[in-house]
């Protein structure tokens, strides 16, 4: 992974925030945010987030310390300066001294916090970036340095391949109970410029935005090179029928079947298609390597943790693929439900059921269906279901195989 940094582009970023009132520190906070925000190796639709420890004047001209943390709703590749609403810090690290705070107090206080009391949430990792130390602060969830953490030898590998450049913070769920674990560990490794949280992501520190974006390209670029970048993964083809029912013919059949909802809506289908698709989804042991789950919360959101995997539809023989569709689809559905009951019973408070219905479909043969209830979200499935099927190969295999995620 190259640093995209250019001193010409960050200076005529300040430049242009200038005459807006905006200063250079927040302006450079937009420059590289927006840098680690356009790759989808770092950053998918709205994970990760950063934020500069600056001053600002509040209505009565007296200069604050502030956070100027990502707010929520605001995308890292196009953000602006609205979207890092600034936050009093010293408020938000007077909460240190707490033992606990649940989820609900915690938005609550940062909203009481905010500058502008019309600024949209500050990101729900804010309490993380007021109680580390570093100025400017990056986190992604790096798909690379996430494969590597989601080993399960993973915190051994992360120790060996970080050294003493980044701290491991064991899981721990997001919130208050981490944003304090996170920083009694940066505390205690005061040589580190950044933290790995094990199956979670990364943040890296700087005294200025290049040195923490530069850091976070660095220690990516390390976990790309030991999961050996670049390699062919070659997929041992299945034997596939000699004519395939057309995918307008099955299309229909798969829309019914997954329909959601008391009403049986049906989602939208966004197909893609092209030989590295091909190569994965026609593979003999797609079935197995498809459902090594992903990782992170990010693609679980639009792919749900696994794609349904389907038989390859043959021409002339349509009743037959919808049975064995329609049994496919009951199974999913039915593990999701257990999936669902299984870690509500984890989690505190009462969590909603969402629909059960599969996000990525594969068909071999034809490559992968994204599912969604709009356009847009089918969109994103298919585009992270490419994502993370290559990642789920490479995570599965535990190899130094597997193709950089790069999909744009
Ligand atoms: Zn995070």
């Amino acid at each position: 992974m190259q640093s995209k940094w250019s001193a010409r582009d960050a200076e005529r970023m300040v430049k242009d925030y200038k005459a807006k009132g905006i200063g250079r520190e927040l302006a450079l906070r937009v420059y590289t945010t927006r840098l680690l925000g356009q790759d989808p190796a770092l950053v998918l639709h709205g994970g990760g987030n950063t934020s500069v420890k600056t001053k600002a004047r509040d209505l009565l001209g007296e200069e604050v310390d502030v956070l100027c943390v990502k707010g929520s709703g605001w995308d890292m590749g196009n953000i602006e300066p609205p979207g890092l609403p600034a936050v009093r810090l010293a408020a938000l690290r007077k909460l240190q001294a707490l033992d606990r705070l649940s989820d609900e107090d915690m938005v609550n206080f940062q909203r009481g916090q905010l500058l502008d009391a019309n600024a949209p949430n500050p990101s729900v990792e804010t309490l993380l970036h007021a109680f580390l130390p570093g100025k400017f602060i990056d986190h992604t969830h790096s798909t690379s340095v996430l494969a590597i953490s989601d080993q399960a030898d993973g915190e051994a590998r992360l120790k060996k391949l970080f050294g003493a450049a980044l701290a491991v913070v064991p899981y721990i769920m997001p919130g208050f109970a981490l944003a304090k674990r996170a920083a009694e560990i940066a505390r205690a490794h005061p040589k580190a410029h950044g933290l790995v949280l094990h199956k979670h992501g990364i943040f890296t520190f700087g005294d200025s935005a290049q040195q923490a974006y530069e850091r976070m390209i660095a220690a990516v670029s390390r976990a790309e090179a030991a999961l050996g970048r670049g390699r062919k993964t070659v997929f041992a083809p299945a034997k596939l029928p000699k004519k395939l029912a057309p995918i307008a013919e099955i299309a229909p059949i798969l829309r019914g079947l997954t329909a959601i909802g008391p009403r049986r809506r049906p989602l939208i289908f966004d197909v893609r298609s092209n030989p590295k698709i091909l190569a994965y989804v026609n593979g003999r042991e797609v079935a197995r390597y498809s459902q090594a789950g992903v990782v992170t919360p990010d693609h679980t959101i639009r792919t749900k943790n696994s794609p349904l995997v389907l038989a390859a539809p043959e021409a002339g023989k349509l009743a037959a693929f919808a049975e064995q569709a329609k049994n496919a689809v009951a199974g999913f559905v039915d593990s999701y439900h257990r999936y669902f009951e299984r870690n509500n019973k984890k989690a505190e408070g009462k969590k909603k059921e969402l629909d059960p219905m599969p996000r990525v479909l594969l068909v071999p043969g034809h490559g992968l269906i994204g599912m969604g209830k709009t356009a847009k979200d089918a969109a994103i499935a298919a585009r992270q279901g490419r994502a993370g099927d290559r990642r789920r190969q490479r995570h599965r295999r535990g190899d130094r195989r597997g193709l950089r995620p790069r999909w744009r």
